[in-house]
């Protein structure tokens, strides 16, 4: 066996935490069968994400040996879930650091981020991560990491890292193709061709997600395409644009642009420049182009919807942030919507004593589902019907209950985003059976929903409470910021 030449080191350490929920994330929430992963567990985990591009990228290569250390994958809460614990952070990196000291050393690492993970006590997790990571690795090694758009970043990481690269579409197309450049840069990087250069740019946006969609002629994707131009006109250019996360109440939350270059500073530079100036001049349309109803109007407008035949109709909550509310279920209930699923309702205690209970297919079903987890939720609603399906799945327990004229309400354990209409098979339904799809989610669901061609009618809905997961960022308790601070709260001074 001749020896590799090249040994990267990959771990992975990903949360979009919403630290005003009530729920913390703890360290027994990212252990799970299957997490923490390790060796080629870790390196095969998301084929179809950036560990994917990374790694098939690096097999490419002759004599590039990947060692996937010892790391946690997401917690079961998804991104349900509020402040990481520092005991949760502390041991797992501890447990990544350790692996890394014992299978060293290394000429690179690879990072699998998301960018948007709050840890009590510590300010800035994945730069604080690539510190410690450093200091393991030394001066010589190249650290290059993946990151979602939504991540809260700032300068900080890459004073620790070499490279960074934030998927560009949301929905999140592109991520293996983020890892796949992690994978070739952080190679060429290695070997002495590519000297990265950096500047990076805080922008005072902040924004709700449901807003960031860069689809069609949104004016997220004219801002995107900006930076696809600048990547094309110039070899070696990188470009990310970081949309931001404003759940997290973190200091560097809100846009960011990372322009990362092969030992061009001052290309960095006139790229960050020409897109923060770019951002800000459009940022009202940033803010404004999404239209979003109340929820009355969106259930009445989805009524006249169906009337017209404009079917499969979605009708997205995307504010709700637990899973947990039930504002739109009331509501569609009140209007008498027929032929429509119901996904999901989050009810950890109703799930746990469906589970103890044996619920099967068949079975009556009679309970107050949903709400009280805290205002944003709402109140339990009753619903009475018949079980269709109990299955276990994803470390959660999933009920189907029918009830009224064709409905179907989907009960999880923990929030759910239905992306894919025919991932509905999974639990035994036909998502020809239904002419509403009333969903929790913001963009992503454009995904299998919009962008697939499924769905003939698409409609946001949100409370007119300003509770959390609204686009009200104003009724949030933030600690760590101003929010003057940041367009549209305040006028900040910004160059344009
Ligand atoms: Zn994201």
């Amino acid at each position: 066996m001749s020896r590799a030449l090249i040994r990267i080191a990959v771990l992975h350490f990903s949360h979009e935490t919403v630290t005003f929920l009530p729920n913390d994330t703890t360290l027994d929430d990212f252990v799970y069968p299957g997490s923490p992963a390790s060796g080629d567990a870790l390196l095969a985990q998301a084929p179809k994400s950036y560990m994917g591009g990374f790694v098939r990228v690096a097999r490419e290569h002759d004599g590039v040996e990947l060692v996937g250390i010892e790391s946690p994958l997401w917690p079961r809460t998804g991104t349900g879930s509020g402040w990481v614990t520092t005991e949760a952070y502390e041991t797992l990196v501890g447990r990544m650091l350790a692996g890394l000291r014992a299978e060293g050393p290394f000429d690179g690492v690879y990072l699998c981020l998301h960018g948007a993970m709050a840890v009590l006590g510590v300010p800035r997790p994945e730069a604080e991560l690539a510190r410690r990571v450093r200091e393991v690795v030394g001066a010589h090694a190249v650290i290059a990491a993946t990151f979602d758009l939504h991540g809260n970043e700032d300068e900080a990481f890459l004073r620790h890292a070499d490279l960074a690269f934030a998927v560009k579409y949301f929905p999140h197309y592109d991520d293996h193709l983020q890892g796949e450049r992690a994978a070739r840069t952080l190679l060429r990087a290695v070997k002495g061709d590519y000297k990265p250069t950096h500047v990076c740019l805080k922008i005072p946006i902040i924004s709700a997600t449901v807003v960031q969609w860069t689809g069609g002629a949104s004016p997220w994707m004219v801002l995107v395409q900006r930076a696809l131009i600048w990547e094309a006109r110039e070899p070696d250019c990188y470009v990310n644009v970081f949309f931001g996360f404003p759940f997290a109440d973190v200091p560097d939350v809100g846009m960011t642009i990372q322009v990362t270059t092969n030992a061009s500073p001052e290309l960095a530079r006139t790229v960050a420049d020409d897109m923060a100036r770019a951002a800000w001049r459009q940022r009202e349309a940033l803010l404004t182009a999404t239209a979003v109803d109340t929820i009355p109007d969106g259930v009445a407008a989805t009524r006249a919807a169906v009337q017209r035949g404009h079917t499969p109709v979605v009708l997205a909550d995307h504010s709700d942030r637990s899973g947990s509310a039930t504002w739109l279920l009331r509501e569609i209930i009140a209007q008498d919507l027929t032929r429509t699923l119901i996904a999901t309702i989050a009810d950890l205690e109703a799930t746990r004593t469906l589970r103890q209970q044996g619920a099967k297919p068949g079975d009556a079903f009679d309970m107050e589902i949903g709400g009280r987890v805290d205002a944003s939720a709402g109140e339990p609603v009753r619903i009475k019907g018949t079980v269709l399906n109990a299955i276990e799945g994803h470390g959660q327990f999933w009920v189907t209950v029918s009830f009224g004229r064709g409905n179907v309400l989907m009960l999880s354990s923990y929030l759910v985003q239905l992306i894919e209409p025919w991932s509905l098979r999974d639990i035994g339904l036909d998502p020809h059976a239904f002419d509403v799809f009333a969903i929790k989610s913001r963009v992503h669901f454009r995904r299998g929903f919009e962008d697939s061609g499924f769905a003939k009618t698409i409609l946001l809905v949100e409370p007119t409470q300003p509770f959390l997961g609204t686009r009200r960022l104003d009724a949030l308790d933030y600690r760590n910021i101003d929010l003057k601070q940041f367009y549209p709260y305040g006028n900040p001074n910004y160059p344009t």
